[in-house]
């Protein structure tokens, strides 16, 4: 396998423009609202828009159309494919193509978003640069939904429309459309940004591993709680094909509560989870895996002290220590 290195890699200049671009506009947005003030529908949009398009990278993007976890009623699927693209996370082809290369091939060269390279290239760094491995052969199976092969096709415009023009639009209902469009818009998509961005990061180097002790993805509550319940990403590694991501009841899953109760009223259906037993026998199997290396580690102490004792105790026959 050929690697990709550091001296061959070429800025994508559309994405990293875009990406400062994003990052200025909100801040420059957060600074005039705190001057001249800001209405509360606005704010009240920016968490509407954030909540839609984040559900729409959660239950659409990723556990819908990358996994296949479940099925979808056609309004559903237009509903995430339009507030996917507010997300400008790309299209769905394109984010479930570089999805499925993370899970195929993770930590290691095929994966985009390769936790080995450190924090800041999982975080945002590999969005910054072209990758030349992408092909889309992994993602076939997407463009026969006719919605999906659009969204691919108008994927920029749509961005556009879910971004600017719709906020704005909303906006005119309380004669702010610029601070709609910054709010719903702009803030919104930077904080939108770091949310997702956090699963491949944070949720790749903070927390526990009770599923698999093999890979660097861990099961982390408060990544949860920025990212409707993606944070329990040790489990979904080892388990990509359940809808859930928070296996248990009360862990923090709002995405797999919502696709639960659409289920009840036919808009998601074939809902797909992994048996407990499965889940029980590789929790079971990864504490047997840290008993075993528990036990190897104390007996590697006592040889260890075995060695020092023998090491410092004097020799016990004085004869034999030579003058
Ligand atoms: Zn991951
Ligand atoms: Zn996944």
């Amino acid at each position: 396998m050929h690697h990709a290195t550091s001296e061959s890699r070429e800025i994508d200049w559309v994405n990293t423009i875009f990406i400062a671009f994003a990052h200025v506009v909100a801040l420059g947005a957060v600074i005039y609202s705190l001057i001249v003030g800001v209405k509360w529908e606005n704010i009240a949009l920016a968490v509407f828009y954030f909540l839609a398009a984040g559900l729409s990278i959660t239950g659409g993007y990723h556990r819908l159309f990358s996994h296949k976890t479940y099925r979808a009623a056609w309004p559903l699927r237009l509903f995430y494919l339009l507030f996917g693209a507010a997300g400008v996370q790309n299209s769905v082809i394109n984010w479930s193509s570089d999805h499925r290369r993370h899970h195929a091939d993770t930590d290691h060269d095929e994966d985009p978003y390769n936790s080995r390279k450190g924090f800041w290239w999982s975080h945002v760094g590999w969005v910054l640069f072209k990758d030349r491995l992408r092909n889309l052969d992994n993602a076939g199976d997407l463009f026969k939904d006719p919605l999906v092969a659009f969204q691919h096709k108008y994927y920029v415009p749509l961005a556009v429309l879910m971004v600017a023009v719709v906020p704005a639009t909303i906006g005119l209902a309380w004669g702010d459309p610029l601070g709609a469009f910054l709010w719903a818009g702009m803030i919104r998509l930077v904080f939108q940004y770091h949310s997702t961005f956090s699963i491949n990061s944070l949720a790749h180097m903070f927390g526990r591993k009770p599923y698999n002790k093999a890979i660097s993805a861990r099961d982390n509550g408060i990544v949860a709680l920025i990212t409707l319940g993606e944070g329990y990403h040790n489990f979904h590694h080892q388990f990509p094909g359940d809808y859930r991501n928070g296996v248990r009841a009360w862990h923090f899953d709002p995405t797999k509560w919502i696709v639960k109760t659409f289920s009840w009223v036919g808009i998601t259906r074939d809902l797909r989870k992994v048996s407990q037993q499965t889940i029980d026998r590789a929790k079971l199997q990864t504490n047997n895996a840290i008993a075993q290396a528990n036990s190897a580690i104390a007996d590697a102490k006592t040889s260890i002290a075995d060695a020092k004792t023998s090491i410092t105790t004097p020799p016990q026959n004085p004869s034999n220590v030579s003058s």
